[in-house]
């Protein structure tokens, strides 16, 4: 099916619910694949308590982030329809390169951002809320500030703005926003301990890589890769699973 053909005849107001079905599916197959990140990896790789109950300020804050996230989704949908978004159609080898600017931009913006938001008043009125969360359970990759969801919203449309990207890449991007978003908050390392020497894998951001954001806020500001957080000196290496760490002395 021409996903994009089908959208150029949506009506707005068929649009609004379809993207808050949408939003709402990518919330719970996030969160469930953070669940099943936990069911594998939790007894021999664990960050964390796993299994941590969820409170009605993280279910608050996750609805408005759906909410949010429906109407940056809608906001995107309004700028194509208006032209303001530029989306190739078709499959070319530029898909890749494509994909690596979306990757690496988003990465970057993000980094700045989040570093701009810890080093100013924001950190306390705005993102200090995701910093109640030393050890991040799955939902907690919903759990921000409306300005926050407004912010990193803002920065992707901006991005789509000035960036006319492949459907495909387009379409590729979002699912691994989504993957290392639910990784950074499962509680659980899956990444091989080997991968922290390997040549490319060591510049992934794992799990314990954001794990350690939110243990100490000095460092990791980065969400996809360590290369922001390495090139301006603020990265730190994730912790080992529980399993792995010496005992602590007595
Ligand atoms: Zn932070
Ligand atoms: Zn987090």
């Amino acid at each position: 099916m021409d996903l994009l053909a089908y959208f150029k005849t949506l009506g707005w107001w068929e649009a609004l619910p379809l993207f808050l079905a949408e939003n709402l599916l990518v919330l719970l197959l996030a969160v469930g694949f953070g669940y099943v990140l936990q069911a594998v990896f939790g007894r021999r790789r664990s960050l964390a308590s796993v299994y941590q109950p969820v409170s009605g300020q993280q279910l608050r804050y996750a609805a408005y982030t759906l909410l949010l996230n429906t109407g940056i989704t809608f906001a995107g949908f309004w700028l194509w329809r208006q032209g303001f978004i530029v989306i190739r159609e078709g499959a070319s080898a530029r898909l890749v390169l494509d994909f690596a600017v979306l990757f690496l931009g988003m990465d970057l913006l993000m980094y700045v951002f989040h570093y701009a938001i810890h080093h100013t008043p924001l950190h306390r009125w705005v993102h200090g809320l995701h910093h109640e969360y030393p050890e991040p359970q799955p939902l907690d990759l919903f759990v921000l500030h409306p300005l926050e969801i407004l912010g990193f919203g803002g920065l992707w449309l901006a991005l789509m703005v000035l960036y006319p990207a492949y459907f495909g890449a387009i379409l590729a991007y979002l699912v691994v926003n989504v993957l290392f978003g639910a990784l950074g908050h499962s509680g659980v390392e899956p990444f091989p301990a080997a991968w922290a020497r390997r040549p490319v894998l060591k510049y992934l951001g794992s799990s314990g890589f954001h794990f350690q954001h939110h243990q100490d806020e000095r460092h990791n500001f980065g969400f996809y890769t360590s290369l922001w957080d390495r090139l301006f000196g603020t990265f730190a290496p994730g912790p080992l699973p529980q399993a792995h760490r010496p005992p602590a002395n007595k």
